[in-house]
C-alpha cells in the first residue's frame, strides 16, 4: 500500500515538472516569436537631480504585453532569453529601439540601459554596443549602462575588458542595485564605474529605519571620495525625495517623479517638465 502511495506521489511531482516544463517552454516560444515580430517594446523612467527636480536623463525598461500571456515582467523574460542564449538578439533590439526614441529628447538628457550579466561574458558586447549606436546616430557619451555587481565578478577579465573598451568610446557605467546581492566594495577600487544606483530597498526604508539611513549616508561619503555619481531608486514620495536631498544625494528615480512610460508619453513628459537652460538663457538675453 505504501508502495503504491509513493509511487502516487512521483507521478504528481513529475506531473507537476512536465507542467511546468510546459510553461517554460511555451513562454520562450512566445518571446522568441515576440522579439522576431518585434513585440517588445522599451518604457522610459525619468532620472532627475534632486536639487531641483529637473529630468537629467532616463532609464529604459523593456516591456513585454503578449496577446494570450498577458503583461510579462523582464525580472522573468530577460532571466529566461538568458538562460536560452538569445539575450544577445532581446538586448539588441532594445537597445535600438531606446536610442532611437532617445534622439528626439534634447541633447543634454542622457539614456541609461541595462545589460545583463551574460553580455558582459561575451566579447563581441563592446563591439555590439557601439555599432547599434553608430548605425542610429546616438552620441556614446550619452549613453549610460547599467550593470550589476554579479555579473562584472561571474566573468571579471572579460566584463573589464568589454567597461573598459565601452568607456573608451565615452559610455558611462552605472553600478545598479547597489548594496544588494553579492556587494563587494573591493569592486570600487578598480574605477569601472561612473556612478551608482541605492537599492530601492534602501531608499524606501530611509524615514522610517535608522540603519537605512545610516547605510545611505555612509555610501554617499564614500561616494564623494570616489567621485562617483549616485541615484537613488524607487523614490516613492515627498519625504523620501526631501531626506535623500538633504544627505546630499544627487540624483533620484522614482515612482514620485514618474514611472516607465512609452516614447510618446515620455515625450508630452519632457513638454512639461524639461526646462532648457540655452533657451531660457537666449530669452533672457
Ligand atoms: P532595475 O534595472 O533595477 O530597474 C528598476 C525597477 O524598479 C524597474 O522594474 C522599475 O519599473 C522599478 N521601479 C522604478 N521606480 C520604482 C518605485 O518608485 N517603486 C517601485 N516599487 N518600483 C520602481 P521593472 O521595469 O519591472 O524591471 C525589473 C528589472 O528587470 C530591472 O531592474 C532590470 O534588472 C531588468 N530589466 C528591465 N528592462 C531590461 C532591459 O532592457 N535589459 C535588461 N538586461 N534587463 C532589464
Ligand atoms: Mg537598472
Ligand atoms: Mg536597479
Ligand atoms: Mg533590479
Amino acid at each position: 500500500r505504501s508502495k503504491r502511495r509513493g509511487r502516487g506521489q512521483i507521478t504528481v511531482y513529475s506531473r507537476e515538472i512536465a507542467q511546468e516544463m510546459k510553461r517554460a517552454t511555451q513562454l520562450e516560444q512566445a518571446l522568441r516569436n515576440a522579439i522576431i515580430s518585434d513585440a517588445i517594446d522599451v518604457h522610459f523612467q525619468p532620472i532627475v537631480s534632486l536639487s531641483n527636480n529637473q529630468v537629467v536623463g532616463f532609464e529604459a525598461l523593456a516591456r513585454w504585453n503578449d496577446p494570450d500571456l498577458g503583461f510579462v515582467s523582464p525580472g522573468v523574460f530577460v532571466p529566461l532569453a538568458e538562460e536560452r542564449g538569445f539575450i544577445d538578439a532581446l538586448s539588441e533590439a532594445l537597445l535600438r529601439k531606446a536610442a532611437e526614441a532617445a534622439l528626439s529628447w534634447p541633447r543634454d538628457l542622457f539614456l541609461s540601459f541595462n545589460l545583463s550579466s551574460a553580455q558582459l561574458m561575451d566579447p563581441g558586447t563592446s563591439s555590439s554596443v557601439l555599432s547599434i549606436l553608430g548605425r542610429v546616430g546616438f552620441d556614446p557619451h550619452r549613453l549610460e549602462l547599467e550593470i550589476t555587481e554579479t555579473a562584472v565578478m561571474s566573468s571579471a577579465d572579460t566584463a573589464h575588458r568589454i567597461i573598459a573598451d565601452l568607456r573608451a568610446a565615452g559610455v558611462r557605467i552605472s553600478l545598479d542595485d547597489f548594496g544588494t546581492g553579492q556587494s563587494s566594495l573591493g569592486r570600487l577600487r578598480d574605477f569601472i564605474f561612473d556612478k551608482i544606483k541605492i537599492d530601492r530597498a534602501f531608499v524606501s526604508r530611509i524615514n522610517s529605519d535608522r540603519a537605512s539611513e545610516h547605510i545611505i549616508k555612509a555610501i554617499l561619503t564614500m561616494c564623494d571620495g570616489l567621485e562617483l555619481e549616485v541615484v537613488a531608486e524607487g523614490i516613492e514620495d515627498y519625504a523620501e525625495a526631501v531626506k535623500l536631498r538633504t544627505l546630499g544625494c544627487g540624483m533620484g528615480q522614482g515612482y514620485h517623479f514618474g514611472r516607465p512610460a512609452d516614447g510618446i508619453a515620455t515625450l508630452r513628459f519632457l513638454h512639461e517638465n524639461y526646462y532648457d537652460p540655452a533657451v531660457a538663457e537666449r530669452v533672457s538675453a
